[in-house]
């Protein structure tokens, strides 16, 4: 009897959960009375909420729904990236599907998404938005810079548009967990473990209730921790603009010495040095700075801190940190 687990991070979503809860109930139910030899879990991640989120969880466990739901809370906000390792790591599965709570990842996808499973040779479903409408442009611009971007100096296959909406067989899921990296980006995770991905596009839908918790600055922030998690490329760069400007100081340093000797010119031009100089310090400063953000991932990776605490769950048997 197959068991599909419903994995939902949420942080601040007490007016979206119940609305995102009420239509998974529709679509279990249309599925179970399709194959009524599969059964459902919901497992609910409440990452730190500063509203009513867990007090929401926590009557909705209570209240009657085709499938058992399971939360557990975490001490503080840590991260979708943290919410969701937590949400993998309890599910118990045959199949699990990780959703946004905001109704942005349609539950109404799930039947074509377990159908896909069942008949064709696929370890997992994925969805991939094919409009980034209601966004502002200027983001839209810089995620489809990143993507060209990361693709090219990484090795994982990370697709543009793609959501964290996906249905994935255990292997999979069990490939995930193993990644035990303090520095999550899950949409590189999925790319690294590998398995065959059937995309499946469809049109962006607006979240229903709350606003999105990403700011400009934390998507840039994002988009960095990806690449270096996902690409060392950066720091090849940085050998390679140093080579680069070598070269240039040899063949200037040349020139200078011909001009002087054949010539006799004067070396002029205090500005120009200044330039240089400060190009050079520059350039010094940027690649130090490159170091230094591997060095600082490769500094929180060994302290082996947990990725999440979990403060309480209606789950016994819980460890809190993982
Ligand atoms: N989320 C979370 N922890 C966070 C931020 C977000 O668990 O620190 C959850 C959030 O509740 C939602 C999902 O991750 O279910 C996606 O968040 P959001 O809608 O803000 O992102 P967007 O859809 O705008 O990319
Ligand atoms: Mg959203």
């Amino acid at each position: 009897m197959p068991l599909i687990s419903i994995v939902v991070p949420c942080y601040n979503e007490q007016e979206s959960l119940p609305i995102f809860l009420k239509e998974l109930d529709d679509v279990v139910r249309i599925m179970t009375q399709q194959d009524p030899g599969i059964s459902f879990e919901a497992v609910l991640i409440d990452d730190g909420s500063a509203d009513k989120t867990l007090a929401v969880m926590k009557a909705e466990a209570a209240a009657a729904h085709p499938y058992a739901i399971r939360w557990h809370s975490f001490s503080r906000n840590f991260g979708k990236e943290a919410a969701l390792l937590a949400g993998l790591q309890h599910a118990k599965g045959d199949y699990v599907a990780t959703m946004d709570a905001d109704m942005q990842d349609p539950p109404s996808l799930l039947p074509q998404m377990y159908e896909i499973l069942q008949t064709e040779d696929y370890d997992n479903v994925a969805t991939r938005r094919t409009t980034r409408e209601g966004e502002p442009p200027i983001r839209s611009f810089c995620a489809r810079m990143f993507y060209k971007i990361i693709n090219r100096i990484s090795k994982a296959d990370i697709v543009d548009g793609a959501r964290d909406f996906r249905l994935m067989k255990r292997p999979m899921v069990n490939a995930i967990i193993s990644m035990g990296e303090y520095n999550r980006f899950s949409k590189g995770i999925y790319g690294w473990v590998g398995f065959k991905t059937k995309w499946l596009p469809y049109v962006n839908v607006n979240r229903v209730a709350g606003e999105t918790k990403w700011s400009f600055w934390s998507l840039l922030l994002y988009s960095i921790d990806g690449i270096v998690a996902f690409s060392t490329a950066p720091l090849s760069l940085a050998a390679l603009t140093g080579i680069v400007f070598c070269l240039i100081a040899i063949l200037g340093f040349i020139v200078i010495l011909v001009k002087t000797l054949v010539w006799g010119d004067p070396v002029g031009g205090w500005p120009s040095l200044a330039c240089l100089i400060t190009l050079f310090g520059g350039m010094q400063l940027l690649c130090l700075g490159i170091i230094g953000e591997y060095l600082a991932k490769a500094y929180l990776e060994t302290k082996r801190r947990p990725i999440y605490i979990i403060r309480e769950s209606n789950e016994e048997s819980d460890d809190t940190a993982q």
